[in-house]
């Protein structure tokens, strides 16, 4: 079973007056098959982690190492990454000009299995997905991300987890209001890959809600750039009833 190792990571950005901290030393270990959150205040550097891991350019690694299988993911292209089976939403352009979401699917596939996926099953497999997500058939030559709504982002994201089956999902669900059908696409999504017991899911997010739609095995509380407290699915309820107050006490990052 594949593992991700994240070890006392710290990364910065370029703010205008030099670099900031915004890491400060992160530890999480993500089997495939496992499922874990990620919650926390707004700004305490969860995207940041998700950035991070899809090999951002904007965020400097300053300390601390990341592997999959005991090889070093920092060192890897966006390409490599995702050949060495580990996926993030947001490695991939936010949009792509004249690529169509099925071209963008096959290549990705092509990409990541090391060979064309045979068309006739490929066609078949794309369409029952997007079919189960209640994606209309058109949305397959719809260029990529273009235009596309907070809800339609949401579900292209699933159908490429669903399609690629990586071993470990990164799926940063932003603090942006999902409406409750999106909400429920995803947690369906994410629900249907963890039922393959392939896939290790770390689901960053901001809101407790998801969390009535998907039972974590792990809940990680992220205050001040790094994981404060880490508990079972009861870690979540805890924090729906008395919200970030008792993480964020005289050490919120601005
Ligand atoms: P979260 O996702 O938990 O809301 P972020 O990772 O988006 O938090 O941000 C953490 C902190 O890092 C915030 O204070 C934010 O302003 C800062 N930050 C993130 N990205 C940048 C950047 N590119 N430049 C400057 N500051 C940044
Ligand atoms: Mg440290
Ligand atoms: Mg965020």
């Amino acid at each position: 079973m594949a593992t991700l190792e994240i070890r006392d990571l710290h990364v910065s950005v370029e703010a205008e007056n030099g670099p900031r901290e915004i890491l400060k030393g992160v530890d999480l270990t993500v089997k495939q098959g496992e499922t874990h959150a990620i919650m926390g205040p707004n700004g305490s550097g969860k995207s940041t982690l998700a950035y991070s891991l899809a090999g951002h350019p904007k965020y400097t690694i300053t300390g601390g190492t990341v592997t999959l299988d005991g090889e070093d993911v920092l060192e890897m292209s966006v390409d490599e990454r995702a050949r060495a089976g580990v996926f993030l939403a947001m490695q991939y352009p936010v949009e792509v000009p004249g690529v169509s979401v099925s071209n963008f699917l096959r290549t990705s596939a092509t990409a990541i299995r090391g060979e064309a996926p045979k068309l006739r099953t490929w066609v078949k497999e794309v369409k029952e997905t997007m079919e189960r997500l209640q994606m209309d058939p058109s949305f397959a030559e719809r260029n990529v991300n273009e235009g596309f709504s907070g809800g339609e982002k949401k579900r292209h994201e699933i159908l490429q987890l669903e399609l690629l089956k990586p071993k470990i999902a990164i799926l940063d669900e932003t603090d942006s209001g999902l409406d409750v059908d999106a909400l429920r696409t995803v947690s369906e999504g994410v629900n249907r890959v963890r039922g393959t017991g392939e896939v290790g899911t770390l689901l960053i997010t901001h809101y407790t809600r998801i969390l009535r739609y998907i039972k974590p095995d792990f809940v990680h509380v992220f205050a001040n750039g790094r994981i404060a407290e880490s508990g079972g699915a009861e870690l979540a309820d805890k924090l729906e009833a008395e919200g970030y107050e008792a993480y964020t006490k005289g050490g919120v990052s601005a």
